[in-house]
Formats: C-alpha cells, sequence, structure tokens
C-alpha cells in the first residue's frame, strides 16, 4: 500500500540533535571536497579534457568539485543513449517507474543533511534553505509517482454501446532538461522525475554553479535502480550546447527553468522543424519574475514586513518567486518602509556553512557584478535606504532598499535575481493593483491586507500564477502550490500540481468495437 502524499517536514534546528547531525554532514561534505565528477552516458562515467569548476561561494577558494565539461560529441552521445533507452523505459509498468522515485525519495531521507550540506557548500544556501531544497526534492519524486499511478489508472470516459474505450497518456521520446542554480537539487529533481517517470528518457544539464548536487542525484537514481541510459548527465556550456540539443531532431521535448532571455531563445529555436524531424517540438519554461507584495492599510504591518523580508531576502533574493518590489499604499507607506528595514537591518549577513546566517552570499562571482549594476542603476532611480554594497570574503551583496521607486523604473520592471528590493508608493488599492500587474511577468504575487473586498479583487485581478493571502510569496509545497506563472514567466506550467505530467504524455484514444 503507498500511502498518501504528505509534504515532508522541515528540520527543526532549533533542536539541539538536528543542529549536531547538521554540522556533522557539514564537516562530512568538508572532507569529500575537490573531487571530480564525470558525466553520466548510458550508465557509463564519460570523462573529458576539461572543467568545470565549482567554488564555494562563501569562500570562492574552496573548489567544491570539478566536473568533467562536454562538448557535441558528448551530448550527441547522451542524446543517442537516451534513444536507445526509450522503448524499454517506455514500455515499463508505470508503477515500476513510479517504485524507482520512491526508492529515490527513501535515499534521499536517509542522506538528507548530507545532501543540504552540499548545497550550503556548492550554491550558498544557508542552513534553512537548503534543506527545504531536499525537503521539495523528496516531495517531487512521492509527488509524481503517485500521479503517475492515477494517469495509469483507467481514465474515466463515457461508456459508449458495442465498444469497450480506453485513454493512455503515453510518453513522448528524448527530452532535455536544463535545470537552475537556485534549487540545484529540489527544481533538478522534479524536472527530471516529472519527465522520466512519464516514461520518456532524458539528457539532464544541470546549472554549471551546481555540478556537484546534480552527481549526488544520478547516484541516488542509480542505486534507487533506474536502469541505464533512463537519464544522462551532461555537463556542459549552456550556450554551445544549449542551442545543440535545442536543435536536435530526434529531441522531443526540452524542459527548462531559467532566465526569460535564454527561455525565450529556445522557445524559439525549438519551433523550427529540422529536417527528418517528425513532430512539434514542446518546451516548458519556467522563466523569472518581478514580484510584488501588496500592502494596504487594513493589514498587519508587522506581519506584512516580516513577509516582505523573508520574500525578498531569503537566498539572496534568487528565487523567482522573490519578492522585488513592495508596493504600499500611501496612508502606511513610510511605517512599512520603516519596519522593514529595521528587520531587514537586523538579519546576518555571512558564510552560508554557519548556523546563524540569514542571508549567504549569491551563487556566482558575475551574479554578484550584475546585481551591483543594478544596484547602481537604482540610486540614480530611487532613494537607497539600505545596504547597497558588496561585502568582502566571497560573493556577498547587502540586502538593498530603495525607497520611492517609481513603477516604470528599471528595478521595478528587470528580474535583478538578488537581495534589492524597490517601495513603491501606490494612492491606494487600485492603484496598487495596477502597479503590480505592470510588468511583464506574472510569476508570484502577495497581498497583505484585512479587507474582504480587497482580498476578492485581488483574487480576480492579480494576473500571476501564485497568488498569495497574507503571507510570503515564496516557498511554494508541492502538491499544495501548484507552482508556475502567466505572461513572460513561462508557459504557466505548473510544477508540482495535477496537471505537471500531461505535458510530458501525449494522450492516445483506443477504441475497441466489441
Ligand atoms: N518554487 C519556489 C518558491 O515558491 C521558487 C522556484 C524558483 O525560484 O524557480 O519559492
Amino acid at each position: 500500500m503507498i500511502p498518501p502524499y504528505r509534504p515532508e517536514p522541515l528540520s527543526d534546528f532549533r533542536n539541539p540533535a538536528v543542529t549536531a547531525a547538521f554540522e556533522q554532514a557539514l564537516a562530512a561534505v568538508k572532507t569529500q571536497l575537490g573531487k571530480r565528477y564525470p558525466m553520466i552516458i548510458a550508465g557509463r562515467r564519460v570523462e573529458s579534457g576539461e572543467s568545470i569548476v565549482s567554488v564555494n561561494p562563501s569562500q570562492p577558494d574552496q573548489v567544491v568539485g570539478y566536473a568533467a565539461r562536454g562538448g557535441v560529441a558528448e551530448a550527441e552521445a547522451a542524446v543517442q543513449a537516451a534513444l536507445a533507452a526509450f522503448p524499454a523505459w517506455a514500455d515499463t509498468p508505470a508503477d515500476v517507474r513510479a517504485r524507482i522515485l520512491f526508492k529515490a525519495a527513501a535515499i534521499m531521507r536517509r542522506r538528507r543533511h548530507e545532501l543540504s550540506a552540499w548545497m550550503c557548500h556548492e550554491v550558498g544556501k544557508n542552513w534553512a534553505e537548503a534543506d527545504a531544497d531536499t525537503a521539495e526534492a523528496i516531495d517531487f519524486l512521492e509527488y509524481y509517482g503517485r500521479q503517475m499511478l492515477k494517469l495509469a489508472a483507467p481514465q474515466p470516459l463515457t461508456p459508449y454501446p458495442g465498444e469497450e474505450n480506453h485513454l493512455y497518456y503515453r510518453p513522448l521520446g528524448v527530452g532535455v532538461v536544463h535545470s537552475p542554480f537556485n534549487f540545484p537539487l529540489a527544481i533538478l529533481t522534479g524536472m527530471t522525475a516529472a519527465a522520466i517517470v512519464t516514461g520518456n528518457t532524458v539528457v539532464v544539464k544541470p546549472s554549471t554553479e551546481a555540478p556537484v548536487i546534480a552527481a549526488k542525484l544520478f547516484e541516488i537514481l542509480e542505486e534507487a535502480g533506474l536502469p541505464a541510459g533512463v537519464a544522462n548527465l551532461l555537463y556542459a556550456d549552456p550556450v554551445e550546447m544549449g542551442d545543440y540539443l535545442t536543435t536536435h531532431k530526434e529531441v522531443r521535448f526540452i524542459n527548462f527553468t531559467g532566465s526569460r532571455q535564454v527561455g525565450c531563445h529556445i522557445y524559439e529555436l525549438a519551433a523550427k522543424v529540422q529536417p527528418g524531424q517528425v513532430f512539434l517540438r514542446r518546451v516548458i519554461a519556467e522563466m523569472g519574475g518581478k514580484d510584488a507584495i501588496i500592502v494596504d492599510g487594513t493589514a498587519d504591518l508587522d506581519e506584512a514586513a516580516a513577509g516582505i523580508v523573508t520574500s525578498a531576502f531569503g537566498f539572496s533574493g534568487q528565487k523567482c518567486s522573490a519578492c522585488s518590489r513592495a508596493v504600499v499604499t500611501a496612508d502606511v507607506y513610510d511605517q512599512v518602509l520603516e519596519k522593514v528595514v529595521a528587520r531587514t537591518r537586523a538579519l546576518k549577513v555571512g558564510p552560508a556553512t554557519e548556523k546563524d546566517t540569514d542571508v549567504g552570499p549569491v551563487a556566482a562571482e558575475r551574479f554578484q557584478k550584475k546585481i551591483l549594476e543594478y544596484i547602481e542603476i537604482g540610486k540614480a532611480e530611487g532613494r537607497l535606504v539600505l545596504g547597497g554594497n558588496a561585502l568582502p570574503g566571497g560573493y556577498y551583496v547587502e540586502p538593498t532598499i530603495f525607497a520611492d521607486v517609481a513603477p516604470t523604473a528599471r528595478i521595478a520592471q528587470e528580474e535583478i535575481f538578488g537581495p534589492v528590493l524597490a517601495f513603491i508608493k501606490a494612492r491606494d488599492f487600485d492603484d496598487a493593483l495596477r502597479i503590480a500587474n505592470n510588468t511583464p511577468y506574472g510569476l508570484t504575487g502577495s497581498v497583505y491586507s484585512r479587507s474582504r473586498e480587497n482580498l476578492e479583487q485581488a483574487r480576480r485581478r492579480f494576473r500571476v500564477g501564485n497568488l498569495y493571502f497574507n503571507r510570503k510569496s515564496t516557498g511554494a509545497i508541492v502538491g499544495v502550490h501548484p507552482f508556475g506563472g502567466f505572461n513572460m514567466s513561462g508557459t504557466d506550467s505548473k510544477a508540482g500540481g495535477p496537471d505537471y505530467l500531461l505535458l510530458f504524455t501525449q494522450a492516445q484514444a483506443v477504441s475497441e468495437k466489441l
């Protein structure tokens, strides 16, 4: 019997035993740093003469690992391996495929702190953020496994006299998974698990910022019994190899999470039918956000300030769900700003591996540079009230707040993907909704209000894929808050929702005359 899905509880770091176990995992990971990770193609370890070097952003002289960088030959070999593995995997019963996910989840549970500790080192997630990432990875495995069992069950068709009718959800073929650095285990696991549990085979190209944690996932899938070639691990440059894979005539679908710019590029390129290609390639894209939290005069202002700070500065704002705009009605604007500044000032910035760190570094030097450029732009567009600087020792950026930003300013329109928050003053609730809706994106949004009328108005008119009332805009839970956005935030493919697996299938109706 498979028990009903239940989200994985988060670790309670107030418990000294949990803290001690986590410290131990960090220490164990530290002894494993600097190893080399080959690609995995058709179940074989594949080396190359070149490396992707993964460093600890809290302390960039510490190498977390070296990944073998592949080129066209390896990308082609990975596609061929996936192609060869497809027929047998597609024919494997759904419950057998699902069971591999459940087994992988069990292994992850056993290795939970170790996996989180790798993420503290590799991308600079603090303890709580890393722990939530691992929990979400487990959730994706448990949830999609169960969803597959539902999809494989007889579908409710209208009975018809003299016929036996069925609807089957068939896999698509070979897919490519492009996963991001910011949820290097959770999103990687979710994107991969959904694609394979439905019977497809994949080439997985993880973010170049997070190759080591990807190797850990592959170790786990292998141990769980995933046959060789079903998932192939390709370490490669996203620009060079991305285009090669996107235009490959055997690549049936692309599952992408990343920036709007790259997502749009893939979408366009993928649409072109290549010589010999016999299908229309499918793109599932989860792109950026420019997410707003609205606060009106009826709100609990302390709750609102706490929600804004968590949403804006958790993992240094490197979430597409992060709040980068606080849109506050004029009657409480000064109060909310003051409360948010006070709470932000109390955040401890430091190495992600240390227990009390609230805000770690950003994940790469080039991200730090881009964020600092946006802060310079912000200085001309708004009033800098807090932060604004890099800090020494790692890729640190102070939590930064700009006040009195115009809704059309660049820092109010463009995704920064860093700890930079713009305060925007709205005349009234209507104006706040107008401002919040006025970007090309539509991923998450929150409203803090005690007015039923305002909340209902927002329910109808706030055009985002994930709308939250009186709570933070980050931290969607698998199965609870299906996640994905409108407009330039992507294809609104709701990860962790009941419709997600359908994106990796094609439905076949079979009718037999009796
Ligand atoms: N699902 C995450 C959240 O709700 C964000 C995912 C992302 O940043 O891509 O916070």
